[in-house]
């Protein structure tokens, strides 16, 4: 167990949690990806967290980040990553920011990120905290995210992060003709989609189950 300190020595702590959370949690169970190795090697997860939770940032789960929403554990944020096989031209849709890391993450590895959360509090914390790192290809929308953001796609791939019961068509309908997108689908028992546009038809394949808070369909807060 590593102890985090606080002072000069706690940026390099993070870092050796950081390295470990990479090899044990992410190379250890199968992601290979150079280029996502290396994004999630640098964007401090630590910064996305609650003040009292930092020393636990680099645990293999999920944490809360206030309003009943979670942050999600790193591994599902390497794998649903990983399933949109992105390039460094592309252009992402996000919706729901939440704490905003796996937005960073996205950041790092495509050109621009569009992002859209409906609790104004979390896009609001997670815009201080990107752009205090230095982020300046991501842009925030506070709105119900499961109509997409029309007036910036159609988006070359698109990562939801909260559950609807179906795949809202209007998200579908924002992606380029070779589009990806990876979504948590059900309600009870829900499992992780990956949406790929093809010669004009849809290919639906089922990843893995997963455990997401409900995408709400409602005005923003
Ligand atoms: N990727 C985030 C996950 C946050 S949890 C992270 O790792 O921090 C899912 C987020 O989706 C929550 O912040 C929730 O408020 C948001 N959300 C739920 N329904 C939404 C909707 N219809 N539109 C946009 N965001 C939504």
């Amino acid at each position: 167990m590593v102890r985090v300190g606080r002072g000069p020595g706690e940026m390099k702590d993070f870092k050796v949690l950081r390295e470990a959370m990479v090899k044990r949690q992410i190379e250890a169970r199968g992601v290979r990806e150079p280029r996502l190795l290396a994004a999630l090697r640098t964007v401090p997860r630590h910064a996305f967290v609650p003040a009292d939770l930092r020393s636990q940032a680099y645990r293999d789960e999920p944490l809360p980040i206030g309003e009943g929403q979670t942050i999600s554990q790193p591994y599902i944020v390497a794998a649903m990553t990983e399933a949109l096989a992105l390039g460094p031209e592309d252009k992402v849709l996000e919706v729901g920011t939440g704490s905003g890391y796996q937005t960073a993450v996205l950041a790092e590895l495509a050109a621009e990120v569009w992002t859209v959360e409906i609790i104004a509090a979390l896009s609001l914390r997670a815009q201080s905290v990107l752009s205090g790192l230095g982020y300046r290809n991501i842009r925030f929308q506070v709105a119900d995210g499961s109509a997409g953001w029309p007036e910036a796609g159609p988006f070359d791939a698109i990562m939801v992060t909260a559950a609807p019961a179906d795949i809202p068509p209007r998200l579908r309908e924002q992606l380029v003709p070779e589009g990806r997108m990876i979504i948590p689908v059900g309600v009870d028992r829900q499992d992780l989609v990956l949406l790929s546009r093809k010669e004009g038809g849809w290919r639906e394949e089922r990843l893995f189950s997963v455990r997401f808070v409900p995408l709400v369909e409602r005005r923003p807060s």
